[in-house]
């Protein structure tokens, strides 16, 4: 339980809490002022009546402190519950204007003050609607203060105090106004940069054709994921995927059947990737390592669990036609990362398991070369190991 008076994980919260702060500390001014007014004596005030309006002020205060330090202010429209704070402000600044007529002048700035405290806060509804109150307000207590019975004098100067509030409170809700609106065209445009970076990067990492990641990317992906294997002493694998005699794929179907062959490859290669992310909620990227190349890293993986991957998608490939009924094959060279080297000698191992996988009459997983048969190998995978080939048998 978090027993602090502002929440401490809860940002939003917090500032509401700060904000409601910020006007208990007006509060506590202005009551002080009026306490020691009346202790002094300039204030005529009822001593029970000053009682009355000293509990309920601490008592409402207190409700809109727990209904925002227990959240239930959440539930609100507004959970900043300005509009609420405001109003219940406005109305013991006014009973207290009436109580003590010698501090309405003092009060009447704490009565604007009221108003600038949700100036940057409400809605343009909210503003007028605080500044009709307001107004209204201070109308009816010189109302029932019979102002206008009072001298000519009086009622000249209450007319061209009641004046100048209008003017202050209207130009504090036309400037709340105003910066509303320069907030909502900020947060506008913040939201347009940020779709713009989200767009511009999306585009710097992708490769166009087959949305899978870019050259760069993955290669720079290959060099983290080196540094927090060496750091964390943990493990990964890479398998390079080349689509088997593709040069045909393109002469006898032409170049587009051939792009669109490679988008619905990495779709579905990216299908089986996405569901072992889901078992292993583990980012499994892809990229476009050369033309009809792609390279997979697989990060906390081993040999087994990337052979097995591997075969997956081969199997898949070799499965299914392509669009115009095209068939294609893959061949794959699988290496795992060995602690300390350079990420380009996992790539080489990585390529010569590959060009064996060719060699060896291709649609095949290979290994690199000299693999040492793993511990803990996956046994729903049986693996033959004939000579340097290692190729999944379902
Ligand atoms: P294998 O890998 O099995 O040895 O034979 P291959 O025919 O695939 O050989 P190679 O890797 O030398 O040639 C790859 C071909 O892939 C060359 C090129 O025509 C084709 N290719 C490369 N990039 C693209 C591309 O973006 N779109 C299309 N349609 N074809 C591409
Ligand atoms: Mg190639
Ligand atoms: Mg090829």
């Amino acid at each position: 339980m978090d027993f602090s008076l502002v929440p401490k994980n809860d940002e939003k919260q917090a500032l509401r809490l700060r904000r409601f702060g910020m006007a208990l500390m007006s509060y506590v001014l202005w009551v002080s002022l009026g306490v020691a007014g009346y202790l002094s004596g300039t204030l005529t005030l009822d001593r029970e009546l000053l009682l009355f309006l000293l509990a309920g002020i601490a008592a409402s205060n207190l409700l809109i402190f727990v209904v925002l330090r227990s959240g239930l202010n959440e539930r609100f429209s507004d959970p900043s519950l300005t509009l609420f704070q405001c109003l219940v402000a406005m109305c013991w600044i006014l009973a207290f204007m009436y109580l003590s007529p010698l501090a309405r002048e003092i009060m009447l700035m704490i009565y604007v003050v009221t108003m600038l405290f949700g100036m940057f806060q409400l809605s343009r509804r909210e503003l007028l609607l605080l500044a009709i109150f307001s107004l209204a307000g201070y109308g009816a207590l010189l109302f029932f203060d019979d102002v206008l019975q009072a001298s000519r004098e009086v009622l000249t100067r209450e007319a061209l105090r009641y004046s100048v509030l209008t003017v202050m409170i209207l130009w504090s809700a036309y400037f709340g106004n105003y910066v509303g609106s320069l907030k909502q065209k900020l947060r506008r445009q913040n939201q347009s940069l940020k779709r713009a970076i989200e767009t511009a990067t999306h585009q710097a990492e992708r490769d166009e054709l087959t949305r899978t990641y870019n050259r760069r990317f993955i290669m720079g992906s290959l060099d983290e994921e080196k540094v927090r294997a060496d750091e964390e002493n943990r493990i990964f694998s890479i398998c390079i995927f080349d689509l088997d005699h593709f040069k045909r794929v393109n002469d006898d179907h032409g170049h587009q059947a051939g792009d669109q062959v490679l988008a619905e490859f990495t779709m579905r290669a990216g299908g089986i990737l996405r569901s072992m992310d889901q078992v292993r909620r583990r980012g499994h990227p892809m990229g476009r390592y050369g033309g009809e190349e792609f390279i997979v890293l697989l990060p906390g993986t081993g040999l087994p669990g990337a052979i097995n991957c591997a075969e997956r998608i081969r199997e898949l490939t070799e499965k299914r036609t392509f669009v115009n009924d095209i068939k294609v094959t893959v061949s794959v060279g699988v290496a795992q990362y060995r602690a300390g080297e350079e990420i380009k000698e996992t790539i080489r191992r990585a390529d010569e398991a590959l060009y064996e996988a060719k060699a060896l009459g291709r649609n095949q997983v290979c290994t690199e070369p000299r693999f040492d048969r793993p511990q803990g190998l996956d046994t729903h995978s049986e693996i033959v190991l004939t000579g340097r080939q290692k190729r999944l048998t379902p």
